[in-house]
């Protein structure tokens, strides 16, 4: 069995050398053609952005994507310098420099890579999906007690903040970076997902299509880990299971599957505060110019948020939303699980917590309240403020920054659901409907504990459960995602994630009882 862990390990490695080094190869031209075919389907008219790159990259040939990738985004930055001082604002090009520099820089490849997409997937994504297997297959038959195993989690250079983590924490967050920021220098990459792209949606693949294939890759590979360690628990396996389900048919498939007949590309699970971007102009255009179709998206979104999440939260609490279907809690659950024990428990944290998630739902809601005054009154600045610098500020540090950068890059080191925890909106909204109107809360058997401190140890919301569980008292915090771990490890079945009637749902179990036997004392005096 070690050895075909030893094995598996040793794929995985030899695969991530290899998918490092492919984003140093190739070839790229970018020829006049090429350029002109580009401009004039993009309409842009800016002679100085073309006289910019004529002689410093036309027609010669690059063995990386850099060098192009930064001439061409140079170049449009100094070309609308020149358009906006002259105020010429038709040859202004209003694209981002390096989304237009990759998608020039994606038309340009040839060479290896390119020639050979198929069998490089099979060398990166075939061979580390086998790896993975062979790694976490055998645990099934590792020799000790059955039952969840947490076992050396502590001293795992891994698992516990030490060289490992680091290093996957510096990886995560340079990939997040290079994806938000500089899509042209991981085109290699994108190029291998190509074919599956082109036969799901006839295009091919940009650079949010790797991401969510990688995704929907990772999840797969990491929920057969789940199976395996919580196996006995059928909670834990169906939850795994629906997150995957949610995240493969629901933010992947169906969306392309969209996009090749026409219509809008649309995550219906994905709802509004998470998906910011649902209120701009560009989206309820593209909805509204859509028909019938358009307008159910719109129709569904806004019954999505004001009454299907808070309906659902009031009778199974937000775990149907965080721990069944969201994407980013099934990342969280899957990928992340390895890391649930770095959540901080502290009072400090849960402050910071409180008011930054709040934050950022109160940012949300203004952004979209203006966003929505400029859409219906047709202004494009609200009390002096561009909406669009609003959501270009929201983009940035919300949906860029904090829920891809900060959200998973910092896995390793402050748990798996820093973003759930810290900074989705979504998150936020359902919390104060859980909180005080859900008939969702976990009871805890306060006689049974034995104070191991499991529960409090794996929750990665940083809620000290024992400490509950100690006074009897039943969880109905607002960041409980109902992940059901807490009573996944405890050794004694002290707690119970249960929905029952609202009425003494906030309240320690123990005086619950305590009254109930006092009042048959009273029934059996009289
Ligand atoms: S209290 Fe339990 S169910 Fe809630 S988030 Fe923590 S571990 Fe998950
Ligand atoms: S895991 Fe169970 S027994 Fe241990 S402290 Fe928590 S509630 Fe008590």
């Amino acid at each position: 069995m070690k050895t075909i862990r030893t094995l598996g390990l040793g794929l995985i490695l030899a695969v991530f050398a290899l998918f490092i080094s492919l984003l140093f190869v190739g070839q790229y031209k970018l020829t006049n053609q090429a350029f002109e075919d580009f401009i004039t389907q993009k309409n842009i008219e800016s002679p100085v952005f073309r006289d910019a790159l004529k002689n410093s990259v036309f027609d010669q040939e690059f063995s990386t994507p850099f060098y192009l990738a930064n001439s061409i985004a140079k170049a449009v930055e100094s070309a609308n310098e020149t358009h906006k001082k002259n105020k010429e604002w038709s040859m202004v090009i209003w694209e981002k420099p390096h989304s237009l520099a990759y998608q020039m820089v994606k038309s340009s490849g040839t060479g290896f890579v390119v020639q050979n997409k198929i069998m490089l997937w099979f060398l990166t994504f075939g061979l580390a999906i086998l790896g993975a297997l062979l790694f976490m297959l055998p645990a099934i038959k590792l020799k000790g007690p059955p039952g969840i195993k947490n076992n050396h989690i502590f001293h795992s250079s891994a698992t516990n903040r030490g060289w490992i983590a680091w290093f996957v924490f510096a990886f995560l967050i340079s990939f997040y970076l290079v994806l938000y920021f500089r899509p042209s220098y991981m085109i290699n990459w994108i190029y291998l997902v190509d074919p599956i792209s082109e036969s799901l949606s006839g295009n091919p693949a940009s650079q949010w299509f790797l991401y969510g294939f990688l995704y929907c890759v990772i999840m797969s590979v990491m929920a057969v880990r789940m199976y395996i360690k919580y196996r006995r628990n059928k909670y834990q396996v169906l939850r795994t299971t629906s997150v995957l389900f949610f995240q493969i048919v629901f933010a992947f498939l169906i969306p392309e599957i969209l996009v090749r007949f026409e219509k809008p590309w649309y995550d219906f699970k994905n709802a509004f505060p998470l998906d910011y971007d649902f209120f701009f102009r560009w989206n309820l255009n593209e909805l509204l110019e859509n028909g019938g179709f358009g307008l159910f998206i719109l129709v569904w979104g806004v019954v999505l948020t004001l009454v299907i999440v808070p309906v659902m939260v009031y009778f199974f609490g937000k775990r149907w939303y965080c721990s069944w279907v969201c994407g980013c809690g099934g990342l969280a659950e899957t990928l992340g699980d390895p890391y649930r024990q770095l959540s901080s428990k502290s009072l400090f944290s849960w402050k910071v917590e409180r008011w930054l998630v709040h934050g950022v739902l109160v940012f949300a809601l203004l952004m979209t309240g203006l966003t929505l005054y400029g859409y219906f009154s047709e202004a494009y600045e609200v009390f002096g403020i561009k909406v669009q610098s609003i959501q270009d500020l929201y983009g940035f540090l919300i949906g860029s920054i904090f829920a891809g950068v900060i959200g998973t890059g910092f896995y390793p080191i402050f748990g798996n659901r820093v973003w759930c925890r810290f900074g989705c909106p979504l998150a936020a909204y359902m919390g104060v409907i859980q909180r005080f109107k859900s008939r969702f809360r976990i009871t805890t058997n306060g006689g049974q504990c034995i104070s191991c401190g499991n529960c409090s140890t794996y929750c990665e919301q940083g809620i000290d459960v024992r400490a509950y569980a100690q006074k009897g008292e039943n969880i109905v915090r607002a960041s409980c995602v109902g992940c059901g771990i807490c009573s996944a490890v405890c050794p004694r079945g002290v707690l119970k994630l249960e929905n029952g009637p609202e009425e003494g749902r906030i309240g320690s179990s123990d005086v619950l009882l305590g009254n109930a036997m006092n009042l048959m004392d009273q029934l059996q005096d009289k």
